[in-house]
């Protein structure tokens, strides 16, 4: 007995699915409802990939096209059975296919992903939008689907059937199947029954998947219709010249590639003649997929080679900060056969590669300000990593950075290096910016005093990353970035009354006492020149690293050499007044350490010791309380 028949005298074995596979399954079902229509599109899609897998593996192996090369997708529709099925004869599904791809998500992250769905209909459609629902959208309008695949190659007893109500599990059985690839049936829910109608069928086909370079062909079993027919214009629609295709198709074919529900922010598509001859079309998204940040999350482009699909995810096309980027490139020239590895070793691919880094950029820089700005808030953060993957567009980066400023305190309307600097007053020669932990702590900043003071706009950089883009940039339009939480700080010169030397000079006993009561927690004690209404401040030596880097390395685990701040006083300030008035030293060293407290807490920092801050501050609150006290009497 040959395992096949011991199987089928098995009969149907019941599977679960996985976990995240049935709260995928729930909210699917509650969030896109309105958007029910797209099955159709993820089914056709599916085939479409399922074609042109076996279109690929075929250059290699050409009998497995057998009596059957015209690859194409049918879809049948039955009224009275209340079924709508999905045809193709692709590269079909051995039985652990079906139950790999059918009955689990691979993607790592998708479990995190699934724990930010809310509840709430709107915002989850678009999440599970940006994820990509695939295939099981196919249970939004149906309450059994029934799988029949069988792999390209097999024999007919050894297709395969899966079956499920979309309720948690499914079963598997073998199955006689004449014909190579797949066919998805849907059983349509009772309310659901205009899908099996041939003109509402046409008309989203020809909405969502005119642009699918095989035909599909429409059959309405037992209908009015007559004969079958080809239903969509079957070109594979990166072929087709720009001016033919509508913004409506282009669109529609984003929606293909991507899987996300939004339409894209703004495309291009070339054809490029020269050395190396290929077409590519490039779309920018709205919504960043919910992997973004996973290094190993799928990214690139499609591949083909002369219309031959050749691989999903070719990374070798565009950087990593461009990972963004969904599109196609078809090459007329690169072999039938190349592979990933090919890819790496291929001479011609880096000057391919760097003219679509550039038509990546160049979209950006044509981007509208309202859709740069969205742009931005959502991918701004991948693209500043350019600046250190990608030195030869340094400068083209540069001019797509954004960044809050002190200019206005929205953190939503960031600003252009090139504003900042047209803004810039005559004789600046510095681009000023603030490392920050978050905004709110940015602008209440302390270090931004004087130079609100003098009308010098400061740039607030509050992302993880901004520390090494300045570190990167080092200058831009020949104006060095200058960091204004460090010593060696010099503003543009106006309204000083006296040079820093002068007043250091002035207060150096009172500048001394205080360092001496605070030697273990500061570097040295210096006048500042920074400050207006702040009694103190602190700030690093130029050389020293940054407490926000400094708090994020420790984040990470690593170690970093301990070091103490510079503390700044503002010695016009009555606090500090009072302080050099403080009679006795005890009161003296309670106050220099309060001050200097404040200062930490300020920037951001931890105090390293709370509970004496808070001991030192409830003793002077008392003293106030006292004082308040005895002036009533
Ligand atoms: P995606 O298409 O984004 O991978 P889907 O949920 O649509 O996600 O499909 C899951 C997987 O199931 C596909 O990657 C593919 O391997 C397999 N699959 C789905 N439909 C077919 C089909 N018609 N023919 C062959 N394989 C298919
Ligand atoms: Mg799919």
């Amino acid at each position: 007995m040959t395992q096949q028949t011991a199987a089928r005298e098995q009969g149907p074995e019941t599977l679960g699915f996985q976990t995240e596979v049935r709260q995928l399954l729930q909210l699917m079902i509650h969030s896109l409802y309105s958007n029910k229509e797209i099955f159709l599109r993820e089914l056709i899609s599916n085939a479409s990939d399922a074609a042109d897998k076996l279109r690929f593996e075929a250059l290699a192996s050409p009998d497995l096209l057998a009596d059957d090369p015209e690859l194409g997708i049918r879809i049948e529709i039955d009224k009275d059975a209340g079924t709508i099925a999905v045809t193709d004869n692709g590269i079909g599904m051995s039985r652990d296919e079906l139950v790999e791809n059918l009955g689990t998500i691979a993607r790592s992250g998708t479990a995190e992903f699934l724990e930010r769905m809310t509840g709430d209909e709107k915002q989850d459609a678009s999440l599970i939008g940006q994820f990509g629902v695939g295939f099981y959208s196919a249970f939004i309008v149906a309450d059994r689907v029934t799988v029949d695949s069988r792999r390209a190659g097999v024999d007919a007893a050894d297709g395969v059937r899966w079956s499920s109500d979309g309720q948690g599990e499914f079963t598997i059985e073998p199955a006689e199947l004449e014909a190579r690839g797949t066919r998805v049936t849907l059983h349509l829910k009772a309310d659901e029954k205009e899908f099996a109608d041939a003109f509402r069928v046409e008309s989203l086909v020809r909405k969502y998947s005119d642009h699918i370079s095989f035909p599909v062909t429409l059959a309405d079993t037992g209908g009015e219709e007559p004969e079958p027919r080809v239903v969509n214009s079957a070109t594979a629609l990166w072929t087709r010249p720009r001016g033919d295709v509508s913004d409506d198709e282009y669109r529609e074919f984003y929606k293909h590639l991507s899987h996300d529900f939004a339409d894209p922010l703004s495309w291009s598509h070339n054809r490029v003649e020269g050395k190396r001859e290929y077409t590519s079309l490039l779309y920018i998204p709205k919504n960043p997929p919910f992997d973004l940040w996973n290094r190993e999350a799928p990214r690139g482009l499609k591949l083909y080679v002369q219309r031959v699909f050749i691989m999903d995810d070719a990374e070798q096309f565009l950087p990593l900060y461009l990972r963004f980027v969904k599109g196609v490139v078809d090459s007329s020239d690169l072999p039938l056969n190349v592979s990933r590895e090919l890819l790496q070793q291929d001479p011609d691919l880096t000057a391919i590669r760097s003219a679509l880094t550039r038509r990546v950029l160049d979209m950006l820089k044509k981007l509208d300000d309202d859709d740069y700005q969205a742009f931005w808030a959502q991918f701004g953060n991948v693209v500043k990593e350019g600046l250190v993957e990608d030195h030869a567009n340094r400068e083209r980066i540069a001019k797509l950075l954004r960044f809050a400023t002190t200019e206005d305190s929205s953190e939503t309307q960031p600003h252009s290096l090139e504003d900042y600097v047209a803004r810039a007053a005559e004789g600046q020669d510095s681009i000023y910016y603030l490392l920050a932990d978050s905004h709110a702590t940015a602008i209440a900043s302390p270090h931004l005093e004087r130079l609100r003071d003098k009308g010098i706009e400061v740039l607030l950089l509050t992302d993880p990353i901004d520390p090494w883009v300045v570190d990167h940039l080092q200058e831009f339009d020949g104006k060095a970035f200058v960091d204004v939480a460090r010593d060696d700080l010099s503003l543009p010169e106006g309204g000083e009354e006296m040079t820093r030397e002068a007043r250091e000079e002035e207060h150096k006993s009172l500048l001394e006492k205080i360092r001496q009561v605070l030697a273990d927690r500061v570097e040295s004690v210096k006048v500042s020149q920074r400050l207006v209404d702040s009694p103190a401040c602190v700030v690093s030596a130029a050389d020293e690293l940054s407490p926000q880097v400094r708090r994020m390395l420790e984040a990470s685990g690593q170690q970093v050499p301990a070091s103490k701040p510079i503390l700044e006083v503002n010695v016009e300030h009555p606090l500090v007044s009072r302080l050099s008035a403080a009679a006795d030293d005890e009161r003296f060293s309670a106050l220099s350490n309060i001050v200097l407290d404040h200062a930490l807490l300020a920037e951001g920092s931890q105090l390293e010791n709370p509970a004496d801050y808070v001991r030192r501050m409830n003793a002077l609150l008392l003293e106030i309380d006292a004082a308040g006290d005895s002036k009533d009497e």
